[in-house]
């Protein structure tokens, strides 16, 4: 590991999730994990969605004694939680969430209650890169950075630049669990851009690049596009000491919450439609050739907003609650990875890991903390990057994404074998990869989206504080089957 990075930034900046918690007042949370005592009778409850925040739900609402149903699209469970497994060797890569801190109750404390091995998502002693403009260097303790930073931002390191700047904010981010949550001045920020509070905070150019270059570039747009509230909330998670990752792959919690409600899981069963009584809703759905309905006396709705949009809502969602799911928006996601027949980036001493300005974005390997011989790259992209990528075919993709990893790390090109993609934005299920706040969104969006409307609760990522992260879903699982539980 380079001696300029102190272990807790290397995790950091090795920790790819583009997250943050929401700063809102009055936001509704889950109380704790699991623990409900059913209230009253029964209920029958219909749950969209098998995606972490959907299995939390149903398994917290069977275990009390509810009647649960889960409808999921998809063959398979975890949503947004998959682990690629077509590279050779048994090596593996996660399409969407990579780790999590300790920190993150729901999703730790479900990884402990289920037995599911975990490791620490880091190898120490290798270095990072960086290529700003035109320039590549590594990121260790001997590197004189090659850009136009001040003394004080050299002082900081490449990784360090984010909490140099936001320390005083993040600061303020204290534990959102608590009730006097959010304090006045991160609400502030909201109104502005994280480039707008980077330049207000005296930041150079050289040093805004470096940040637009980082994973805070992922999120949304980019610097310029997202809340400056929502950057500060995202570095104040990243502050954990280390992240983990769940052995043979993340789809492994989401494959233990299924086990739990496997009676209770339609698998490919696509909802249509939603329509709401005094007395209960109507879930219209499609298995196979076959058009089904479900009366239910609560439903459970974990599909991301960009989706939920096209479903069809009788009566139609009130106003406020329309305009959160019609201008709530997810990251558009590309990733690529490619397969090598050796891994000449770790012979060099280089993890994977690179924070760029060019097409490809990000890149990191996930094969990283995994035995073997074989190695996969990964090309990280969101925003408008991410949308470009996707434009391309799947071959020129490669090529691309190839050619700029071989410029950055040597030996690549006579090691390649193969390819995958996972553009977040395209699957219809999803239709992108994880929520972000544009300014003036966060503080006003979120309430919205997690407000329920009549006899339908709202779970899921998009409704959490914990956005971008398994534990917001898992949390907004827990919040509505309380919710449900208490109606
Ligand atoms: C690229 C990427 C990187 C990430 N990195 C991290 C990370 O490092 N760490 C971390 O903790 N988190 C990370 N996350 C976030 C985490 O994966 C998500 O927050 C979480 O998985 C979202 O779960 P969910 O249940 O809210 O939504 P989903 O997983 O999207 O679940 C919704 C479910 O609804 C289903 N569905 C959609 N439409 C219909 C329909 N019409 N009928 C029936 N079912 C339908 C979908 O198939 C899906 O299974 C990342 C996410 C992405 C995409």
């Amino acid at each position: 590991m380079s001696n300029s990075l102190n272990r807790r930034q290397f995790i950091r900046e090795f920790t790819l999730g583009a997250a943050s918690l929401a700063l809102l007042p009055n936001l509704a949370r889950a109380k704790q994990r699991g623990g409900l005592v059913l209230q009253g009778t029964p209920k029958n409850v219909v749950i969209l969605g098998g995606g972490l925040a959907g299995l939390a739900a149903a398994y917290e609402l069977k275990k009390a004694g509810h009647k649960v149903t889960i409808l999921e699209a998809r063959k398979t469970p975890g949503g947004r939680v998959r682990t690629l497994r077509e590279f050779d060797d048994g090596l593996y890569a996660e399409a969407g969430a990579i780790a999590f801190p300790q920190s993150h109750e729901f999703t730790a404390g479900y990884v402990q209650e289920f037995g599911l091995p975990t490791r620490l998502y880091a190898k120490f002693g290798l270095d990072s890169l960086a290529s700003i403009r035109g320039q590549v260097f590594r990121v260790n303790a001997n590197t004189t950075v090659p850009l136009d930073l001040k003394p004080s931002e050299r002082q900081a390191g490449v990784f360090g630049l984010p909490t140099f700047y936001l320390d005083s904010f993040i600061r303020d981010v204290g534990n959102p669990r608590r009730a006097s949550w959010p304090p006045n001045s991160l609400r502030a920020l909201d109104s502005i851009s994280l480039q707008q509070l980077l330049q207000q905070q005296g930041a150079s150019q050289a040093a805004i690049e470096v940040i637009a270059a980082s994973q805070l570039g992922l999120l949304g747009y980019g610097i310029d596009a997202i809340s400056a509230m929502d950057a500060v909330v995202t570095e104040a998670i990243a502050r954990d000491s280390a992240f983990y990752e769940i052995v043979n792959g993340n789809d492994e919690l989401a494959y233990a919450l299924k086990r739990r409600v496997k009676k209770q899981f339609r698998k490919q069963a696509v909802v249509l439609r939603l329509e709401q009584t005094a007395n209960g809703v109507t879930v219209t759905y499609t298995q196979g050739d076959e058009v089904q309905t479900l009366n239910a006396d609560r439903v459970v709705c974990t599909l991301p907003f960009p989706v939920l949009k096209d479903i069809a809502v009788f009566p139609a969602f009130s106003a406020e609650k329309q305009r959160a799911i019609n201008e709530l928006k997810l990251t558009p996601i590309t990733r690529t990875y490619l397969q090598f027949r050796s891994r000449p980036w770790e012979d060099a001493s280089l993890n994977g890991y690179g924070i760029t300005d060019l097409d490809i974005q990000n890149t990191y390997s996930p094969t990283l903390t995994q035995a073997g011989t074989r190695g996969v790259l990964a090309s990280y992209a969101g925003g408008q990057r991410a949308l470009a990528l996707s434009a391309m075919s799947e071959t020129a993709r490669q090529n691309l994404v190839l050619q700029s990893l071989g410029d950055l790390f040597s030996g690549l090109n006579r090691q390649y074998e193969k390819g995958v993609s996972q553009i977040w934005h395209l699957d219809p299920l999803a239709k992108g990869g994880f929520t972000y706040f544009e300014p003036g969104q966060m503080a006003t969006l979120l309430p919205l989206a997690q407000r329920p409307e009549g006899r339908i609760h709202f779970a899921g990522e998009h409704t959490s504080a914990w956005h971008g992260w398994m534990n917001g879903a898992l949390e907004s699982g827990n919040r509505a089957a309380e919710e449900v539980n208490l109606a």
